[in-house]
Order: structure tokens, then sequence, then C-alpha cells
């Protein structure tokens, strides 16, 4: 896969003008990880809600983007499609992701970082397996690797498997009742998971030509000093963006995130996080980024 030069990267996407050629959006998920579209359902959406440019970031896994680009290539989709994908990483206990943008796909040592990463993902879904059978779900591990087939293995199969089977009301109470983690606080079927460092995700995504990204600063329940640390350290990693809007946030949170890019001079991108289709957000939806940002797709002309 060619990186985006000059050339092939088109005044499409220039700053906020994403409404008048089409949206921007740079953070979505495929059933490759735990998104509920394929490839190329995702592709046929984001046609509909108008995007220009799209990063498909599955979860330390690139699968989704040869799918995709085939499928638009072959029915000619006038989509600018990004390969991307979203790093796991631990830092201070808490687990941050790192969204790489505009990666070379074939590039060694992003593979073999996703390598390592889906070794941990593996070891991390039998020890959730083993835990959530002692709570009386013997089938756990089978069911959630069932789902996720090919692709991989996160907490949202396993909290999936435990609403569709009725043993919690919704997702989110999988997670707050088994398989997440509340400050401190980890519930029954929690496993302390491996992930690479920040400083491995980002010099893996740069060895690729791409640039790093702190996903969604704002949901990592940090209090405003434990944000800056994190910041300050993803930053002296070189760090290059932080996604400064999400369709979530509202105008002070977004404001507050320009302000951390405009003080340690990091770019900005913006995304959905789509997983699924619902009600709160969708692709390419409540995204524009702020005049002073400089975006991420700078670096990239
Ligand atoms: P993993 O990367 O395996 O830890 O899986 C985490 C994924 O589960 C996230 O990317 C979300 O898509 C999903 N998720 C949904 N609700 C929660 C929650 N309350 N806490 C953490 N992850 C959640
Ligand atoms: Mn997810
Ligand atoms: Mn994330
Ligand atoms: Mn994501």
């Amino acid at each position: 896969m060619a990186l985006l030069s000059t050339i092939d990267f088109p005044p499409i996407i220039k700053k906020n003008d994403g409404f008048a050629h089409g949206r921007i959006d740079l953070h979505s998920h495929t059933h490759c990880s735990d998104g509920s579209l394929s490839p190329q359902t995702l592709i046929d959406r984001a046609v509909n809600y108008q995007i220009a440019v799209l990063a498909i970031t599955d979860h330390d896994t690139i699968a989704g983007f040869d799918i995709a680009q085939e499928y638009i290539s072959e029915k000619n989709i006038p989509i600018k499609l990004i390969s991307g994908i979203e790093v796991s990483t631990a830092w201070q206990g808490f687990e941050i992701h790192i969204v790489g943008l505009n990666i070379n796909t074939e590039n060694a040592a992003i593979q073999q970082l996703i390598t390592e990463q889906q070794q941990a993902r593996e070891q991390r879904a039998v020890t959730i397996g083993e835990k959530l059978a002692k709570c009386g779900f013997p089938d756990a591990y089978h069911d959630a690797k069932k789902l996720a087939g090919e692709g991989s293995i996160t907490r949202a199969h396993f909290a999936k498997v435990l609403y569709q089977q009725g043993h919690v009301g919704t997702m989110q109470k999988a997670f707050d009742q088994y398989l997440g983690k509340k400050g401190r606080n980890t519930q029954k079927a929690y496993v302390k998971p491996t992930w690479c460092t920040i400083e491995e995700a980002v010099t893996a995504i740069h060895a690729a030509g791409g640039s790093a990204v702190m996903a969604h600063p704002i949901r990592y329940d940090l209090s405003a000093k434990w944000l800056r640390r994190l910041i300050v350290h993803f930053k002296e990693n070189q760090g290059d963006a932080l996604e400064v809007v999400l369709p979530q946030m509202n105008p002070q949170q977004r404001q507050t995130m320009l302000n951390y890019c405009l003080e340690y001079d990091l770019h900005a991108s913006m995304g959905s996080d789509f997983h699924h289709p619902n009600k709160w957000s969708d692709l390419g939806r409540n995204l524009t980024l702020p005049d002073e940002a400089k975006p991420v797709w700078a670096m990239w002309t």
C-alpha cells in the first residue's frame, strides 16, 4: 500500500471543508474487531452519510483495510480510505488507546506489534473465560471466540455474549459487573492486560510512516492532573495528535482538548469511534475541527 502523497490526497479535506465536499471520520470499527458491520457494509454506510475520508481503526488489527479498499476500487466508490489501527497500550495502570493513521500496512514493525498484541488479546481472553467460568458461565470463552471469528477478540465480545444470553441487562452492565475496572476497583472477570507501552505503539506507527493519535482522551476517567501527565508522556514519546473531537463531546470538552493541542504543539484528529448503528452517534456526525487546530491530515500532504 502506498502512503498518501500530495498527488493522491486532493484538497477535498481542507480544514472544515467537511460539509462542502464530504465529511471526515478518522475513527471507526468493523467486524474485524468489535464493530458489527463488515468492511463493505461500513463503506456503504459511509457513502450514505456523505463521508469523503474514512479511517478504519480496528483494535490491534489492520485486516479490514484491504477488504474495504478492494470493495471501493471494485465499485468505484468516491471515498478516500485511510489505513488505520487502534492500539491498546498500558500506562500507569490505565489502558490508553493510540490510533495510528495513514500507515503502511505492509511494514514489518507494525505487523510485529500486531502479532504481539493479538497474542496478548488471546491470552487475556482465555483468562477472562476462566474467570467467567467461575462466575457460572462455563462457555463464555467459546462463545466470545465464536462471535469474534477471525477478528480481534475484545471484552466487547464477552459483554455481548453475557447480554445475549440474558445474564446482564445491557452490555454496559457486563462491564460494570464482570469485565470492567473503575479507578482501582476491578470487577470479577477483569484481567490485567499485557499491552505494549505508548512508546512502543508510537514507534511502530512511525516506522510504518503513520501518525500517532491519542484516542478519546476524555474517556479514561483521569483527573485533570493525570490527563496532563498522560499528554506530556505522549508528547515526550513523539506522539503527534490528540482526538479533540468526538460526537459526544460538549463544547467545553472540545475547547479543553484544543487547548492541550496548542499548549503541547500537537495536531488534532476527529472521529466517531463508530462500532454499530445506534441512536447517539453515527459516521461523520457532529464532527468539526476547531479553526485554530492543526489537522492531523496536514501531516500527510
Ligand atoms: P478491549 O479492547 O478488549 O479491552 O475491549 C474494549 C472495548 O469494549 C472498547 O473498545 C469498547 O468498544 C467496548 N466497551 C463498551 N463499554 C465499555 C466499557 N464500559 N468499558 C470498556 N470498554 C467498553
Ligand atoms: Mn471497541
Ligand atoms: Mn478506544
Ligand atoms: Mn475505537
